[in-house]
């Protein structure tokens, strides 16, 4: 005997009523409030597959639905071939080399979202963040970095204020310049580099500009960075790689939002930039630096002496040891400086 509630389809008022088997062949129906008893041929009945915990539905063509709670007795009653989906999940479970095929097509599946789905949300994520989180996140990067990495730069008041000059000139109307602002440090530990922070901060160390053998060299750089600033690389990257941890975590039963938000800027310094970010960073730098009158040369001439500088460390933090001035790029840039017709 079952419970269930019957809407026939016909009244908008559902009638409680109770369910019972009647021999082999039909359902009773006993209306619980005035005890009228309807029969339903088991063969008519068209029985919802079972979803959750939400309630199962039998149907009668022209007789409305009846919803009653899963119970075993159900299964009993309706004991039939199973069909459509059902019988999908029986054949699987049946054989062993279908299932391993499913599970490896769910590993498909997770691997090219990640691979695909991540990156696709963590750009609109990263649109959306509000500068709030942006701030902190870099105010929190760079507590990181003065512990272990930077120092106050040594470079004269003079040099500095010049190359801000040049730095403010070469962004001047580009896309979040607004929020750009040009940082010096010394960092014995990283040698010749730059990096961008997601709220517009760009390091850039006293051995980089000791380096560059002039300031075209620094502002190839700095165009560079800037690419990562107008295209939210940082955060971007640090949201796909807390994704992936999030992923992970969820898989493993262990994950919190407090975790999260300790673990962003640690990510941003660690993770490093994917090898597109950088072609979209070095391709904005060229293009900038073409707009400016600057040959994009200078981008191939400082790569090469940061490929042949000793004094970058290899251990270097992710962020900071992304930038491998690599063949690639150095052609790239010396493609661009040639021009057309060159
Ligand atoms: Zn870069």
């Amino acid at each position: 005997m079952l419970g269930g509630q019957w809407l026939d389809g016909r009244s908008t008022r559902a009638r409680r009523v109770r369910l019972e088997r009647a021999g082999d062949d039909r359902l009773r129906i006993v209306d619980l409030a005035d005890g009228a008893e309807t029969f339903w041929p088991m063969a008519e009945i068209e029985v919802g597959a079972r979803l959750g915990a939400t309630p199962r539905v039998l149907r009668r063509a022209g007789h409305g639905q009846i919803e009653c709670p899963d119970s075993p007795e159900l299964a009993q009653w309706f004991r039939r071939p199973a069909g459509g989906i059902e019988a999908v999940a029986d054949w699987l479970e049946r054989r062993r080399l279908a299932i391993l095929g499913a599970a490896a097509a769910a590993a498909l599946f997770a691997f090219a979202f990640l691979r695909l789905g991540v990156p696709w949300a963590a750009e609109r994520i990263a649109v959306a963040m509000p500068v709030a989180v942006e701030a902190e996140v870099s105010r929190q990067a760079v507590t990181l970095l003065e512990r272990g990495h930077l120092a106050p730069s040594r470079l004269p008041a003079a040099r500095r204020s010049a190359l801000r000059r040049r730095f403010g000139q070469l962004v001047q109307g580009e896309p979040r310049q607004a929020d750009m602002r040009l940082h010096f440090a010394r960092a014995p530990g990283l040698g010749a580099n730059a990096l961008a922070l997601p709220d517009g901060r760009i390091y850039l160390t006293d051995e980089l500009v000791e380096l560059a053998a002039d300031d075209d060299e620094i502002l190839a750089v700095l165009a560079h960075e800037a690419g990562h600033h107008v295209h939210r690389h940082g955060m971007r990257q640090a949201i796909e790689s807390s994704s992936v941890l999030l992923v992970v975590g969820l898989a493993f039963g262990d994950v919190s939002g407090s975790s999260l938000a300790v673990a962003l800027p640690t990510v941003l310094l660690t993770s490093g930039y994917s090898r597109g970010h950088e072609r979209e960073a070095d391709a904005y730098a060229l293009g900038l630096l073409g707009r400016r009158g600057i040959s994009p040369r200078a981008f191939g001439r400082i790569m090469r002496r940061l490929a042949g500088d000793d004094a970058a460390p290899a251990g270097a933090v992710g962020y900071l040891s992304t930038h491998p001035p690599t063949v690639e790029r150095i052609e790239a840039a010396e493609r661009a400086g040639r021009g057309p017709g060159e």
